[in-house]
């Protein structure tokens, strides 16, 4: 089985304006297919949609300026550890693992609607987009504390033992429970007013599938910091300054639109 973000989508004509929105649903519709996908993960498909609708589906400064300072926590982390889901595989599989590599950081599947079926899918998933090491898959035997259910389970050398956790579609509620363990957390959310994009320590506003591999090209060039240059971008990093920007830019967008001509000509 191929890996999704690398397949070529013959029913969608490559002229249509929303072409790559296209290829992104028929990505999502094949990790359902497959079982990588749960049909909650395509609700929230949908509502990462409309909020990237709203930013113009481009990468805008507070987001890149959030990468930077999550790319520097990467580096600087003794065990980074990259969490991943259903959508979120089905999505980036091929940036999730070229992230990894560029940050030293460990593939970890973490699941809100865990099944061990399911976690087993996307570990192959993974693999065939080039992951060597998949956590989280057989060994998710240690309990995020204060979370019940199966959704609370986590590799013992993975999420449970990592000093930064880089979550992406995350719910708020898991990402509160990280926090408290101590942990350093960087959410990849579409959504400013979501709980875990307020709850993280770090926030990009923007979709997994241009944020991803755009971190994994950051990586590749902020190695060449130092551990003093790292730590200085971490320090000036302001989460609450850039999910205030994201909103401002949301708002300032619908204003500048409201103002001009909506109509489209045919
Ligand atoms: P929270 O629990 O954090 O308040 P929520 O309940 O609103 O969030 P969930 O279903 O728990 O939403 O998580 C899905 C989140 O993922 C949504 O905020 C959605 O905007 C976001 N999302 C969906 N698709 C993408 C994508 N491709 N890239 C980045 N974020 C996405
Ligand atoms: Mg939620």
């Amino acid at each position: 089985m191929p890996c999704i973000s690398e397949m070529e989508f013959e029913g969608i004509p490559r002229s249509h304006p929303r072409y790559l929105s296209l290829v992104l649903r028929e990505r999502v519709v094949e990790g359902f297919r497959r079982g990588v996908v749960v049909a909650e993960g395509l609700i929230a498909h949908g509502r990462g949609e409309c909020f990237d609708y709203l930013l113009g589906e481009e990468t805008r400064e507070f987001a890149v300026e959030a990468m930077r300072a999550a790319v520097a926590a990467l580096l600087l982390a003794k065990h980074p550890v990259l969490s991943v889901n259903g959508n979120t595989a089905a999505l980036a599989g091929k940036a999730v693992v070229e992230l990894a590599e560029a940050t030293g950081a460990l593939i970890e599947v973490n699941l809100f609607y865990r099944t061990e079926e399911r976690a087993r899918r996307i570990g192959e998933l993974l693999r065939a987009c080039g992951a060597r090491e998949v956590l989280g898959v057989d060994d998710a035997t240690a309990r995020i504390p204060g979370l019940e259910h199966p959704r609370g389970m986590t590799s013992p050398r993975g999420i449970y033992s990592a000093d930064v956790v880089l979550v992406a579609l995350e719910d708020g509620d898991r990402t509160m429970a990280l926090r408290r363990m101590g942990k350093k957390v960087i959410a990849i959310d579409l959504n400013p007013l979501s709980r875990t994009a307020r709850t993280a320590d770090i926030t990009i506003v923007d979709n997994v599938v241009r944020a991803l591999p755009l971190m994994a090209k950051m990586a590749r060039e902020m190695k060449g910091l130092s551990k003093e240059e790292l730590e200085d971008i971490l320090e000036r990093y302001d989460n609450n300054r850039v999910l205030a920007e994201a909103l401002e830019y949301i708002a300032g967008r619908l204003q500048e639109l409201s103002g001009g001509k909506l109509v489209l000509e045919p």
